[in-house]
């Protein structure tokens, strides 16, 4: 590939060592991500400008430093670091695949924050506050703060946040929430979670997530159970 290449050529560039394998091992990343909320930046190796997570990396001889994408830190094999430990090889696409999940989640709190403080909306912010607190949310709070999230257009299966369902209130919040509110936070429930919201009388979501958006917008006023078949 001509941008494989050209990269190579670029990372080889920037280093003391002239051979790639080598050359790799000068750089590493130590957890700097930018989310640039779009997919707008560009690689400073390769031909891609279409990131939208960008990864410094830095060589720890030259001192060069440069912005790539997630595809060029895997492809060479730049060494990555979490709190100064070096992430191991087989660990390094879900470590990254963690840090963006991460920053999409920071992203969407602080645009719930933004949306709270601007409809001065009481419950949210509480939500949010229990989130920062304790790094997990009730079914109640979840409902709210994934409303949020789809109103600021961000993909709710983007976000992950930790449900807390232990206590004999919470099962009452699962059995109470609407199915459709449920399903904007289904991919957050663990396994057993899952298996209590079955028993509770919910239904995994069967339907592709962009009809399923759509219909929760149209439906987020005056939510009507008799209306999901329309989504089947
Ligand atoms: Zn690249």
């Amino acid at each position: 590939m001509k941008s494989c290449a050209g990269a190579e050529k670029k990372l080889v560039a920037l280093s003391r060592s002239k051979i790639i394998g080598k050359a790799s091992e000068e750089w590493r990343h130590d957890g700097l991500c930018q989310n640039l909320e779009s997919p707008i930046a560009g690689c400073d190796l390769c031909a891609n400008n279409k990131l939208r997570f960008a990864f410094l990396i830095q060589n720890q001889t030259t001192h060069e430093k440069m912005w790539v994408g997630a595809g060029c830190l895997l492809r060479f094999q730049i060494p990555i670091y979490s709190g100064g430990v070096r992430v191991p090889a087989h660990r390094a696409r879900d470590h990254l695949a963690e840090l963006v999940q991460m920053l999409v989640t920071q992203e969407a709190m602080a645009r719930c924050t933004m949306a709270a403080m601007e409809q001065q909306h009481s419950a949210l912010a509480e939500a949010i506050i229990q989130y920062r607190m304790h790094g997990r949310v009730t079914v109640f709070e979840a409902s709210l703060i994934f409303s949020a999230v789809e109103k600021a257009n961000m993909l709710t299966s983007d976000v992950v946040l930790p449900i807390y369902l232990r206590r004999e209130e919470d099962l009452e919040q699962l059995r109470a929430i609407p199915r459709w509110s449920l399903w904007r936070f289904w991919h957050c429930l663990k396994a057993e979670q899952v298996q209590l919201a079955l028993l509770c009388g919910h239904k995994a979501p069967t339907t592709e997530h962009s009809k399923l958006v759509r219909y929760q917008r149209q439906t987020d006023t005056k939510p009507q159970e008799d209306c999901l078949g329309k989504i089947d």
